[in-house]
């Protein structure tokens, strides 16, 4: 009877054993169920946070860069205004010295104007003279050795006395003979060389130079040229020289024209006359085959500013 209570005893124990073990173990399956969902919980909160979060940042980002955007459009906006501005600026600066400039040049030329004797460059003819009471604003004597009779003094303009002597000194470096008869003559020394002449030659000499040239010799710029071994008075043979020829191809370098050329219609021929008129209008004229007597006064006038460059 015992053994079979405590069988059944022992029987009767085991689904109580059981059932408690089956109910700890599903407390305790509850509450890792629990706690798991809680720890879910817990993630989705998080990743919630953390997506609310990403998403606000990005918004943040986003709107930065939007921001920066604008920002770089307005300054690449503005850089492109200094940009015009700088170069509107730029130009007024070029306007202004370039006007500068040009007011400058013509203030230099007007100054150079105004202290340039107009008369240099006047076309004076057998009707047209220059004032007897003309001097001119500066001589300068002619250095003895380009003088061809030695007992005179030779008076030259100032200011274009380099002018002859360079002429005269690349004439004798090329080998060619070359004197200075006579240049500047006042009106009184022109009265008598002309007397000197009449009475020499009688009426013929109002066809010699001393009356055509005269008005020119009394400028200062005008010479007389010959050979060291001319015969004087001055003779249209002085064109069959080599002093003439090295003139004629030369003489516009130094400022030097013709005044009265063969075959032209108004004058005679003058091989040994000529007159400084700068070296800018001698050569144009020289280039172009013209005489003096050519152009109008007022072309002629054009050059005067530089007639001394
Ligand atoms: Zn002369």
């Amino acid at each position: 009877m015992n053994e079979l209570n405590e069988i059944h005893a022992n029987k009767s124990n085991w689904p109580i054993i059981l059932d408690w073990v089956a109910l700890i173990a599903i407390v305790a399956l509850g509450y890792i169920i629990y706690s798991l969902s809680q720890t879910i919980n817990i993630l989705k909160n998080d990743l919630g946070v953390l997506r609310n979060e990403t998403s606000s940042s990005t918004q943040i980002l986003k709107q930065g860069i939007a921001s920066l955007e604008a920002d770089l459009a307005t300054t690449t906006l503005t850089s492109n205004e200094l940009s015009l501005q700088l170069l509107d600026q730029q130009n007024k600066s070029e306007t202004f010295q370039s006007t500068i400039s040009d007011l400058s040049g013509t203030l230099g030329t007007l100054e150079k104007l105004s202290k340039t004797d107009k008369e240099l460059l006047q076309k004076y003819s057998k009707v047209y003279f220059l004032s007897d009471n003309y001097v001119p604003l500066s001589l300068a004597v002619l250095n003895q050795k380009y003088v061809f009779d030695k007992t005179k003094t030779i008076y030259f303009h100032t200011t274009a006395l380099p002018f002859l002597t360079k002429m005269l000194d690349q004439a004798t470096n090329d080998g060619i003979s070359m004197k200075v008869v006579s240049a500047y003559r006042s009106f009184g020394a022109q009265s008598s060389l002309k007397n000197d002449y009449s009475v020499t030659y009688g009426s013929g000499s109002n066809q010699f130079s001393a009356d055509q040239g005269y008005s020119e010799h009394q400028l200062g710029t005008t010479v007389d040229i010959a050979t060291e071994k001319i015969k004087i008075p001055l003779m249209v043979d002085f064109a069959d020289s080599p002093t003439y020829k090295w003139l004629t191809n030369n003489a516009y370098k130094y400022g030097f024209i013709l005044s009265y050329p063969k075959d032209n219609t108004n004058y005679e021929y003058e091989p040994w006359h000529w007159r400084f008129v700068g070296v800018q209008l001698a050569t144009m004229l020289h280039n172009n085959g013209k005489n003096l007597s050519d152009m109008e006064q007022r072309d002629i006038d054009t050059y005067l500013a530089n007639i001394f460059d």
